[in-house]
């Protein structure tokens, strides 16, 4: 059966600054239950994508000046990064963003703030979490900025689930990471995808690993949507073998 649409980006346009153009007319869509892949080169676009459906663009002097984004078929994009997070959508952020000098725990707290279900529920999250990343079980009371890259980016993803998203918004989870923690983190990725329904939009420049995971995907050039396809479709494309896999 056709899957339904959760999230669509409707030939956005974003500014920074008031001048610097840097998304011309960007449109895509994440159907219920996806993974999505963003993908391009540094620069193309991808953080100013997730920002934009995630509102965190204003911090940086960044709007949207055109086009339109719908989540569940509700327009968002007038939406605080707080309401969304409520309506279901959390954007884990470039460089992992865990508070240093609280413990994995806390940090993963700091994630169930906008809910009001009270401690139980939040506790049987929290195991949750656990369940899914035991590194950060075993690392609980260590501070977040004594622990290596690898569990600062399952800390910021457990953290994220824990305001029970239907969306994640993840942008570069490989960032800097050895392959092997690459590949862990994808597997938890998928893991969460089938078993909770969380649907992803995921920007990475490691195109391989993106298009193993991803069901679907959208390259992004100079603020462009320059080709997208089903991921195996993507992965066997010529030009795609060429200039983002390294293989032709
Ligand atoms: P990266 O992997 O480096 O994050 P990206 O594909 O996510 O790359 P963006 O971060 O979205 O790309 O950046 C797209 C373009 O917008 C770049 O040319 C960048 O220099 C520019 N840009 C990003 N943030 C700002 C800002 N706050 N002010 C002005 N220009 C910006």
């Amino acid at each position: 059966a056709p899957s339904k649409t959760i999230l669509t980006v409707n030939n956005i346009e974003v500014i920074y600054d008031h001048v610097i153009l840097v998304l011309k007319g960007v449109s895509l869509e994440v159907p219920e239950g996806g993974i999505v892949a963003l993908l391009g080169a540094n620069g193309a676009g991808k953080s100013t994508t997730l920002k934009s459906i995630s509102n965190l663009l204003r911090a940086e002097r960044g709007e949207v000046t055109k086009g339109s984004i719908h989540f569940e078929g509700n327009q968002v994009d007038r939406l605080t990064p707080n309401d969304l997070v409520k309506q279901g959508v959390v954007q884990v952020m470039e460089g992992r963003h865990c508070f240093e000098h609280l413990t994995i725990e806390d940090n993963l707290l700091t994630g169930a703030y906008t809910r009001k279900d009270g401690r139980t529920a939040v506790q049987q999250d929290l195991d949750m979490v656990y369940d899914y990343f035991p590194r950060l079980r075993e690392r609980r009371l260590s501070l977040a900025g004594y622990t290596s890259g690898g569990e600062q980016q399952m800390c910021a993803i457990g953290r994220a689930l824990m305001s029970r998203p239907k969306m994640i918004l993840l942008d570069e989870p490989s960032m800097g990471l050895a392959p092997q923690l690459v590949e862990e983190i994808f597997e938890i990725v998928k893991k969460l995808n089938e078993t909770e329904g969380v649907s992803f939009l995921l920007a990475e420049q490691n195109t391989n690993v993106a298009l193993r995971y991803a069901d679907y995907g959208y390259i992004l050039e100079n603020g462009r949507v320059v080709l997208d396809g089903e991921a195996a479709t993507l992965r066997d494309n010529e030009d795609v073998k060429e200039f983002y896999l390294g293989v032709s």
